[in-house]
């Protein structure tokens, strides 16, 4: 079992491809044999990284690795559709599974042929935007691929003897187009809109809808986490254990100070009302500052520190 491309570059399924993007680059340079040499675990970690990277990078590996998912997914919760040459990725008649199922399958069991017309199947996909872009609404576009009617046979191909050259006797083709998605204002991130007919087309029945769930951009420092904006907020150590005030810039782009509670762990969290886009709450996390470089007297006071056990 391969891991999870987006657990190891610690994102959300939900994330944004700028946020993947920006989490990748950032666990590359931590991670780089050139600054950590001579350590296997970095190197491993590195490898996994750009492995995960190769999965989930770009719009079409990430829309290729979901959709494979879904599949795999739907195979290990439907046991029925588990055939014993099915592993992992590799699925058997992937246009079957397209078109809902293909006629001869649904004949074998007539008691459980579903009503109504034929059916192409949904496509899921995510469409992202800045905040500023859900608040307002408008017409975004989007780079949408699906399988089409054959223009050749039409459809008329599919599941009989005649073959056609064009789209071997499948009815339908992969086709690229640009579509215009109308964003409606004060969208939420999670929020889905559907579009009816926009899914895979059926070679002869009616096409499915797609589907887009709306991610809005995190931006740097902060992340979705189940719908809600966690935002980290930077605390140098001495402050964690002695408490004190610093300063948050919210999404909203408002300024604001907390209060650091003495003995504040790595990790805690705090909810402020209102400062998350569109008026929601803000999660706030803490975490640890990192410092570059310290200075000679630092360097001192932490030997001390080190001579007291803490
Ligand atoms: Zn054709």
């Amino acid at each position: 079992m391969s891991e999870d491309p987006y657990s190891v570059l610690g994102v959300g399924r939900d994330a944004t491809d700028a946020e993947i993007k920006r989490q990748y680059r950032k666990l590359a340079r931590q991670h780089h044999p050139d600054r950590n040499p001579d350590d296997a675990a970095a190197e491993e970690m590195f490898k996994s990284i750009q492995a995960a990277y190769d999965k989930v990078g770009t719009k079409d590996a990430r829309s290729r690795y979901d959709e494979s998912k879904r599949m795999e997914d739907f195979f290990q919760n439907n046991p029925r559709n588990r055939n014993s040459n099915f592993s992992g990725f590799e699925v058997p008649d992937i246009f079957s599974q397209m078109f809902g199922g293909s006629r001869q399958q649904r004949n074998k069991n007539p008691s459980r042929e579903k009503k109504g017309p034929d059916r192409g199947s949904d496509i899921r996909s995510g469409i992202d935007l800045e905040y500023s872009e859900a608040e307002t609404g408008g017409r975004i576009e989007f780079d949408h691929q699906r399988l089409r009617l054959c223009p050749s046979c039409k459809g008329s191909s599919f599941a009989t003897t005649r073959t056609c050259g064009a789209c071997n006797g499948r009815g339908v083709r992969s086709r690229r187009s640009t579509i215009i998605v109308k964003i409606p204002p004060e969208s939420k991130h999670g929020q889905k809109i559907r579009m009816k007919g926009l899914g895979h087309d059926h070679p002869v029945g009616v096409a499915g809808d797609l589907i887009l769930t709306i991610r809005i951009d995190a931006k740097e420092g902060r992340r979705w986490e189940s719908g809600r904006l966690i935002q980290s907020v930077c605390v140098p150590y001495s402050m964690l254990i002695l408490g004190g005030k610093c300063s948050v810039k919210t999404p909203s782009g408002s300024s604001i100070r907390i209060e650091v509670e003495p003995g504040t762990q790595i990790g805690d969290r705090r909810r402020i009302p209102n400062m998350s886009y569109g008026g929601d709450d803000l999660d706030i996390e803490f975490t640890l500052k990192e410092s570059e470089e310290i200075t000679e007297t630092q360097r001192e006071i932490l030997k001390r520190l080190r001579m007291e056990g803490l």
